[in-house]
């Protein structure tokens, strides 16, 4: 398999430690509020390279970390820990926001066809693993503590920037945003690897260390996680591209600093799913979440399908008129499959093994998942027998993972769904200018569609009676 690899910059060929075998570790979701779809965009990009290694030969472990303390608002270690704001918005104890949050981004995973990983691992578990590999760098001195925390220093590595074209300079307070002045480090660029002195008094959580009382950086929460389960030798390391720098810069030289050796060869990453203003966040705009999208009336695997539709190397805009076209393609694509009934006739053993190896010479040419789904359009359109098609769909879908031979209950089809869009947007509009006799007529006509309103704090969600 040829993949991109952030660390050398080119598409390389993936050559794990132990033939035939791969360990994968994947960053997990900060569970302080819902993942919105951009977010679940990098985990889709992961579950489609675990199941397109499988589909190749591979075995593969991976291993996931949920991050439940230590991520600060900024990836710099400054700003508020974002599970205390969370808990402080719902007023709720972190590890309440930690579970619900955690379960919810399952939920998500599930509806997207995203398989759980190996190992799941929360940050607060592994408190031990960070001592014990903070210690061990205090002690090579590739550590130092000051002002109560202790941080990694960065002067002790010859190449801190290998994974980006980052400059120390880059790092002076106030060239990069969300970088404050943290008078106790040495270097700007060092981080911080527990913390002791949280400016939060009421930080929630906090363990027993050599140093006081504290609690974990963010970025070592990683690194004790990965190399507690999968081990000192790393084939492939994915995250989000906003990963790049600081968080994955960071974990290379946490890790190879205590291990003193090479860590992961092969650092993969997602691109983002834009929107129409920029990058996509939980603050700003509507927050984009898979159940938004439901109460819309999308199927989420529509989204799995848009995502597959485009490379993962290149950003992704979102529009519900992107979303529209591929819940029609989508839908198309299930309706042809629903067609196709199976027959008494041989499998087409020649025509499986043709296939299959177009099939998976797409996925080995740096995931191309779009060609992959071409190539499941050559197979429908083709002139081979329904039970051939039907061997092949299933072996595709094991890694597409889009339900394609699963009879869905009824969906709502796509001219249907901007039909009620724009009568729903009509009816706001009425709304706005204190027409409510409009409005409300507008709410009949759906109602004679068969689509009931409601309107919520996220805007008007509609559901078929
Ligand atoms: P977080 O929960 O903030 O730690 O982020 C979870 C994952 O989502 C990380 O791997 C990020 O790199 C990724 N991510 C954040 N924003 C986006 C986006 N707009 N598009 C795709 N992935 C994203
Ligand atoms: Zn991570």
């Amino acid at each position: 398999m040829k993949i991109y690899n952030t660390l050398n910059k080119r598409v390389e060929e993936l050559i794990p430690n132990e033939p035939g075998k791969i360990k994968m570790y994947t960053c997990g979701p900060t569970v302080y509020h819902y993942a919105h779809i951009g977010n679940l965009r990098t985990y889709i990009f992961e579950d489609i390279l675990e199941k397109a290694l499988k589909y190749i030969g591979y075995e593969v472990t991976r291993c996931m970390n949920i991050t439940d303390v230590g991520h600060l608002t900024s990836d710099s270690d400054s700003g508020e820990d974002k599970m205390l704001k969370g808990a402080r918005r719902e007023h709720k104890t972190v590890l309440e926001i930690a579970d619900y949050y955690t379960q919810e981004f399952k939920n998500d995973c599930e509806k997207l066809n995203i398989r759980w990983p190996d190992i799941v691992s929360p940050a607060t578990q592994n408190i031990d693993e960070y001592i014990k590999i903070i210690e061990k760098l205090l002690e090579k001195g590739l550590a130092y503590i000051s002002g109560g925390n202790v941080y990694y220093d960065t002067s002790k590595l010859e190449d801190y920037y290998v994974l980006t074209n980052h400059k120390e300079d880059e790092m002076v307070v106030g060239a990069r945003e969300g970088v404050e002045q943290d008078l106790s480090k040495k270097n700007q660029a060092d981080f911080v690897l527990w913390f002791t002195k949280s400016k939060f008094e009421d930080q929630e959580l906090k363990w027993e260390s050599p140093w006081g009382l504290g609690y974990p950086g963010w970025h070592i929460e990683c690194s004790g996680i990965a190399l507690k389960y999968l081990g000192e030798h790393l084939d492939i390391h994915c995250g989000g591209v906003d990963n790049i720098f600081p968080h994955h810069t960071n974990e290379i030289a946490q890790s190879e600093g205590y291990l003193g050796h090479k860590w992961c060869n092969y650092w993969v990453h997602g691109e983002h799913l834009n929107d129409l203003n920029g990058k996509m966040s939980k603050s700003k705009g509507e927050f984009l979440t898979v159940s938004l999208l439901e109460e819309k009336g999308y199927s989420p695997l529509a989204y799995r399908y848009l995502c597959l539709k485009s490379y993962y190397h290149n950003v992704l805009t979102f529009s519900y008129d992107i979303l529209d076209g591929a819940q029609n393609e989508y839908n198309k694509l299930k309706n042809k499959i629903k067609n196709i009934t199976a027959d008494k006739e041989e499998i087409q053993k020649e025509e499986i093994e043709k296939y299959n190896n177009k099939f998976k010479e797409s996925l080995e040419n740096d995931l191309n998942t779009s060609m992959a789904l071409t190539t499941l359009y050559d197979v429908l359109k083709d002139n081979i027998n329904n039970n051939t098609k039907l061997e092949l769909i299933k072996m595709f879908d094991e890694v597409l993972s889009l339900d394609l031979l699963k009879e869905e209950k009824q969906e709502i089809d796509s001219e249907l769904l901007s039909k009620i869009n724009e009568l729903i947007e009509k009816r706001n509009e009425a709304k706005k200018n204190r027409n409510y006799e409009e409005a409300d007529n507008i709410r009949n006509q759906l109602l004679e569609m068969n689509i009931i309103i409601k309107d919520t704090r996220e805007g008007t969600v509609f559901e078929k009676k």
